[in-house]
């Protein structure tokens, strides 16, 4: 197929400065949801792999945590040197490993976990401490920032190399050492990426990276008795098994969402259009402020739903990823095509109608393939509705105004990102004041955010706690206030 599937990546941990093979030898293969063929392999590792990664954490920690963070600083910018320099190979395997398109998607992912990576920087120097009055003249009273010991990231596959920076860079610059976790199915990536801190020339064990089966890394990570911190990407499901795991240590769990987009009697559909296809397919719909329901008021619904699907047509160009005219590629694993598959074939069977796509494309090289797709008729009940679909479907439900869209938005259990479109800033303001999600957006798709902005979801949902993103996690997640309290003579 395409220039590029020649890549076979060899993975290694990276524990105490070297890189190891697990204990066990054992390891796992990766086949390119793209091509179908072997990108590589990686560290089948366990439990006692990440004790080892763990132990030598501990060990580099005080050291790393007495350097200033100007020193820090430095020796982080030498990582985000490396990472620029391989910009496009990193970005090429990102788009064989994952799927994302290449020009659209998996260079701008590098070139978006370089802003963050600068953001955390900039925001670790300007962190400052307070010396509040003490009731005795006699006494001085410090109180600062101090890391909290030894962090553990995990991460997901549809975004690893951003989520990857929005954990571990943080965490390692407020003077953590971490343990950095791959999902399994990007671990190639990820280690390319553990490669560019280890030519940084770290400190050995300020950055450990250990791969393997979630369950089991992932879970031994999260829930080691000698971590402090723990930073988890995933899914709801397995974010709430990792909040009970690492019950007790710092936590920012950034979790599942499914992007509630409300379109308004008075929304200019020559900007909802092209919004709703950018925050719909991008990375074929597998991201998680993804707009994946969609609510239009009546007046609008049928025009909407006519000039959005006959602009999927003519738009979303699903194909190879390494081909700059492709605007799509395929989803990342087999598990998320059935369930894509079955949300739709339930919304259908319920009363809902596809009009355009709803199954796999044939006769490309994987049956990864999945044509984007719209739905009408959806109710709210319907899983493609309240549930994270995490494909390039829009489903469309028709509502009679903003307090039915808020009203069914506080009854999902998701709270992420949400998007309101309306000529009436007001309404949209009031909209957004309501709306149970961490993040909105007026006029602008759900899935737009910027580096320095907190990002998280909303409280009460199942879609995570803490905010990530700007120096949110540095003071929140990364770091503890200590209060010293100086007795004079
Ligand atoms: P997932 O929950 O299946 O896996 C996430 C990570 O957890 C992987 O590294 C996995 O190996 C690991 N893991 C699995 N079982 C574990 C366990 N028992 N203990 C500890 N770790 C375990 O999620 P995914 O499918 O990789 O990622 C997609 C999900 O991530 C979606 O729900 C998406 O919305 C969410 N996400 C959220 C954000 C955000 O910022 N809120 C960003 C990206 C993705």
């Amino acid at each position: 197929m395409s220039p590029g599937s020649d890549i076979v990546i060899t993975a290694k941990n990276f524990i105490g400065g070297e890189f190891r093979d697990s204990l066990s030898g054992e390891r796992g293969e990766n086949r390119s949801p793209v091509t179908g063929e072997i990108v590589g392999s990686y560290p089948l590792s366990s439990a006692s792999d990440v004790d080892d990664a763990v132990a030598t954490a501990r060990a580099a920690q005080r050291g790393w945590a007495a350097l200033s963070v100007f020193q820090r600083v430095e020796v982080l910018n030498r990582v985000a040197e490396e990472i620029r320099s391989r910009r496009e190979d990193l970005a090429r395997l990102l788009t064989l490993e994952q799927g994302k398109v290449y020009a659209l998607e998996a260079l701008s992912e590098i070139d978006e976990m370089l802003e963050g990576f600068a953001v955390s920087l900039e925001a670790a120097k300007a962190l400052e401490g307070t010396m509040p009055a003490s009731v005795d003249p006699k006494k001085r009273v410090l109180v600062y920032r101090v890391p909290r010991g030894v962090a553990v990231s995990i991460q997901p596959w549809n975004y690893p190399v951003v989520m990857m920076g929005a954990n571990v860079v943080p965490a390692l610059v407020t003077g953590n050492t971490v343990v950095s976790v791959p999902a399994p199915s990007t671990a190639l990536v990820a280690s390319e990426l553990a490669r560019c801190f280890a030519a940084a020339d770290l400190p050995a064990g300020v950055f450990n990276f250990v791969t393997g089966l979630g369950h089991v890394v992932g879970a031994a990570a999260a829930g080691h008795r000698d971590v402090d911190a723990v930073a988890f990407t995933g899914s709801a499901a397995t974010g709430a098994a990792v909040a009970t795991a690492s019950a007790g240590k710092s936590q920012l769990l950034e979790l599942g969402g499914n992007g509630p987009t409300v379109v308004l009697d008075d929304a200019d559909l020559d900007l909802v259009i092209p919004e709703l296809l950018s925050s719909a397919f991008l990375v074929a719909g597998q991201a998680c402020t993804g707009a994946e329901w969609v609510l239009v008021q009546d007046g609008i619904h049928d025009e909407l739903l006519a000039r959005l699907t006959s602009a999927v047509q003519e738009h979303i160009r699903l194909g190879d990823p390494l081909d700059p005219e492709t605007r799509m590629g395929p989803l990342n694993n087999a598990q998320l095509v059935t369930k894509v598959q079955q949300h739709i074939d339930q919304a259908v069977a319920a009363g809902a109608s596809i009009c355009t796509g709803g199954e796999l494309q044939k006769e490309m090289p994987t049956d990864l393939y999945f044509q984007p797709t719209v739905l009408s008729g959806v109710t709210g009940d319907m899983d493609i509705a309240c549930e994270e679909t995490f494909g390039p479907v829009i489903p469309v439900q028709r509502i009679t105004d903003e307090n039915e869209a808020l009203a069914a938005m506080e009854r999902s259990t998701y709270g992420l990102a949400a998007a309101v479109f309306t000529r009436d800033l007001e309404r949209g303001l009031r909209f957004a004041e309501a709306a149970p999600t961490g993040n909105v957006n007026v006029n602008l798709g759900s899935t737009w955010t910027e580096p320095q902005l907190p990002f998280g979801g909303g409280s009460g949902k199942s879609s995570g706690i803490g905010r990530s993103q700007g120096r949110y996690p540095l003071t929140d997640t990364f770091t503890e206030l200590k209060t010293v309290i100086l007795q004079l003579r």
